[in-house]
C-alpha cells in the first residue's frame, strides 16, 4: 500500500477543502483525497493498489453529516452515513419503501452491514475479477482495453453501451433507483441534488467510473419522495449462495393497483449493467392493465428483451425474467402495507 496522510475534520466545512478540487471519483491513480466512511471497499482498493489516495479524510465523525433515517415531507431522508444495518432494522423502513430494508438484510454480511453507509455503498466499485486484480490492466482502471468483453464474463453485463462490461455490485442503488430517490451533495463550491437517474451514468472515455459525483465532493444523504398510498415494493437477489454474495441478478419493484388496474410501476434490475438498469419496456406493459401472471410474463420477457449477454453470461436472462416474475406477482398478491408511524430519527 502507497503512503497517505490521514485527517479527521471535525465538521463537513472543515472536511470539503481537504477533498481535491475537480476530477471524477473514478479516477483510480491521480493520487486524489478520499472520503473514508465504513471503509469496506475504500480500504480493501487501497490495499490492493488498485486505488491510491494521497490523502484519505474521515467522514464518520462529521458534525453536518447524518447517520439517522428520518421521515420528511411524506417520504425519508436517509443520512449519508446510516448504515446497512441501520436501513435493515430500522421501524420507519415499512411499505412503501420495504424494498429498502429487504436489500439491506441480503447485502454482505452483519458484520459487514454493521459497518457499511448507504453513502459508500452506492458509491463503491465494481466486483470485476479484472478490476480487483492489481496485476491486470483494464479499461476501467484507465488501460486500452475491457479483458472481459472476451474473456472470464460470468458475473458481466447484460445491459448498456460503455467500454466497461462490469455490474454495479449494490443492491440498494436498484431500490433508490426504483423509487426515484434524490442524492443531496455538497463542496465547497455549493450544495446540488441529483436524481438518482443523473447520480449513476455508465462510465464514458471522459469519465471512468459509475456515477457523476465529482472527487472533491460528499454525499449528505439520500431523499426517498414520497409515494401514492397504496404503494409497495420489494426487492429479489438471486446469488450463488445464500450469503455474503453478490447479486447474480437482483430486481426492484415498485407497483400500486388502483381499482384493479395497475396504476405506477417502476423496475429496476440489478446485476446486469453498470449502473441500476431501469426496465422501462417492463413499465409500459404494466401500466393500465390488470395484473396477472400472463401480463407478468409477457412484463418480464419485456424487461430483457435488448439484453445482449456475452459469450458466458446468457444464464443471467432467463434468471432476471423469473425473479421479474416473482417481484410482480409478491407485489401484487402480497400483505397490505405498513404505513410509516413515527416521525422520529432512528439510528
Ligand atoms: C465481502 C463483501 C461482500 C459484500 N456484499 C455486498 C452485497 O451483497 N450487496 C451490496 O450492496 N454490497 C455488498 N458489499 C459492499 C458493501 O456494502 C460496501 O463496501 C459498503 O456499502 C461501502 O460503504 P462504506 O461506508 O464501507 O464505504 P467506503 O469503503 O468507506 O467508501 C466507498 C467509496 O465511497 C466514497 N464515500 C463514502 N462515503 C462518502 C460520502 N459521504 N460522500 C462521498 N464519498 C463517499 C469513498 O471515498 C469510496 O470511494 C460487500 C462488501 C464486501 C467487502
Ligand atoms: S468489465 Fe470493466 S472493470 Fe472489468 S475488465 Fe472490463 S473494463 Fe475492467
Amino acid at each position: 500500500m502507497k503512503p497517505f496522510t490521514y485527517e479527521s475534520p471535525p465538521t463537513v466545512d472543515q472536511a470539503l477543502p481537504l477533498l481535491r478540487q475537480g476530477g471524477w471519483r473514478g479516477q483510480e491513480t491521480d493520487n486524489a483525497a478520499r472520503p473514508l466512511a465504513g471503509g469496506t471497499d475504500l480500504l480493501t482498493l487501497m490495499k490492493a493498489d488498485i486505488t491510491a489516495p494521497a490523502r484519505l479524510v474521515n467522514v464518520k465523525r462529521l458534525d453536518g453529516l447524518s447517520a439517522g433515517i428520518s421521515a420528511e415531507a411524506g417520504g425519508l431522508s436517509l443520512g449519508a452515513l446510516t448504515t446497512l444495518a441501520e436501513i435493515e432494522t430500522s421501524p420507519l423502513i415499512q411499505q412503501p419503501y420495504a424494498a429498502l430494508a429487504e436489500a439491506a438484510a441480503v447485502a454482505a454480511t452483519p458484520q459487514l452491514r454493521n459497518m457499511a453507509t448507504i453513502g459508500g455503498n452506492l458509491l463503491q466499485r465494481p466486483r470485476c475479477w479484472y478490476f480487483r486484480n492489481p496485476h491486470l490492466a483494464c479499461w476501467l482502471k484507465g488501460g486500452d482495453d475491457c479483458p472481459a468483453h472476451d474473456g472470464e464474463n460470468q458475473l458481466h453485463a447484460l445491459f448498456g453501451d460503455s467500454p466497461c462490461d462490469a455490474v454495479h455490485p449494490s443492491d440498494l442503488a436498484s431500490v433508490v433507483h426504483a423509487l426515484e430517490a434524490e442524492v443531496h451533495l455538497r463542496s465547497a463550491a455549493g450544495e446540488r441534488t441529483l436524481p438518482i437517474g443523473e447520480f449513476f451514468a455508465q462510465p464514458t472515455n471522459d469519465r471512468r467510473t459509475e456515477t457523476t459525483v465529482r472527487a472533491d465532493e460528499l454525499v449528505l444523504a439520500v431523499r426517498l419522495p414520497p409515494q401514492p398510498q397504496g404503494t409497495r415494493s420489494i426487492y429479489l437477489k438471486a446469488m450463488d449462495r445464500k450469503i455474503w454474495a453478490f447479486a447474480l441478478v437482483g430486481v426492484a419493484a415498485v407497483l400500486r393497483v388502483e381499482g384493479g388496474r395497475i396504476a405506477a410501476a417502476r423496475v429496476t434490475l440489478s446485476g446486469v449493467a453498470n449502473v441500476p438498469w431501469r426496465a422501462e419496456a417492463a413499465e409500459r406493459e404494466l401500466l393500465g392493465a390488470t395484473p396477472s401472471g400472463a401480463l407478468f410474463a409477457s412484463a418480464a420477457e419485456a424487461a430483457l428483451h435488448s439484453a445482449a449477454p456475452l459469450a458466458h453470461n446468457g444464464y443471467k436472462v432467463p434468471l432476471a425474467k423469473s425473479l421479474v416474475r416473482s417481484a410482480l406477482a409478491a407485489l401484487a398478491n402480497g400483505a397490505p402495507e405498513v404505513p410509516i408511524q413515527s416521525s422520529g430519527e432512528s439510528g
